[in-house]
């Protein structure tokens, strides 16, 4: 399967918008989150030849603007779009999914919305001592599974660790996205890193909330199994 990066903090080439948050495009038809700003998204869409007709469903991993912003723009292109969400996600945020016509669809559990595509469904997780729900996207392809990320607020290796019992006897490939790292320190990085290699994470693509010290600790130990996440790259998983 191929995930085409629309939206992070870094890009190919200049002429690509980048900011804070993440979108990520699976095989031309499954978005999943939608960075800061709809407008900086959409513009990213045309320079890369995205058609966003072809986008049936749209996964949002949690309520934060800098993965909801782009989507209300996208609501407004299309009309009617399935918007999976978590329950626990706030009322705003529903009201606001409702009142632009799309299809709200709140899936508490595993659920397979497109053949091999999954989202883990609610997976509890805090930001600032409050409650902040998130769920993750999973491929299902002949490597093995790769799990995207948005801030992964419930904790990465949680998330890795859920997938992986839902999945009996499945190979971890990659995991791709925000981790969520850039407040802790040097040994609770490596505890994540370690953490990978003993789920047997074959790859590794660390942005957005990640932070730098944890980006250059998995560069370390993953090595050319390092994936290096840029708008507008396409990464085949
Ligand atoms: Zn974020
Ligand atoms: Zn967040």
């Amino acid at each position: 399967m191929k995930i085409k990066v629309l939206f992070d903090k870094i890009a190919l080439n200049k002429d690509l918008r980048t900011g804070w948050g993440v979108s990520f495009l699976v095989e031309g038809k499954i978005l999943f989150d939608a960075g800061e700003k709809g407008e900086w998204l959409l513009e990213n869409m045309g320079i890369l030849g995205v058609d966003i007709n072809k986008i049936e469903r749209v996964v949002i991993s949690h309520d934060h603007w800098d993965h909801t912003g782009g989507l209300w723009q996208i609501l407004k292109e299309r009309k009617g779009i399935k918007v999976y969400s978590c329950p626990g996600f706030s009322k705003e945020f529903k009201d606001k999914v409702k009142e632009s016509q799309a299809d709200l669809i709140e899936a508490g559990k595993l659920t397979e919305i497109s053949q091999d595509i999954f989202i883990t469904g609610e997976i509890s997780g805090a930001y600032h001592g409050k409650y902040m729900p998130e769920q993750a996207l999973v491929l299902k392809t002949g490597n093995g599974l790769t799990i995207v990320t948005g801030c992964a607020h419930p904790g990465i290796l949680k998330i890795v660790e859920k997938v992986k019992t839902k999945f009996p006897g499945e190979q971890v490939y990659s995991v791709l996205g925000g981790f969520h790292l850039k407040e802790s320190d040097k040994r609770a990085i490596e505890i994540v890193v370690e953490g990978f290699k003993k789920l047997g994470v074959l790859k590794a693509g660390p942005t957005h909330c990640s932070g730098e010290k944890a980006e250059e600790e998995f560069m370390k130990k993953y090595g050319i199994n390092f994936v290096k996440i840029q708008v507008g790259q396409e990464i085949e998983v």
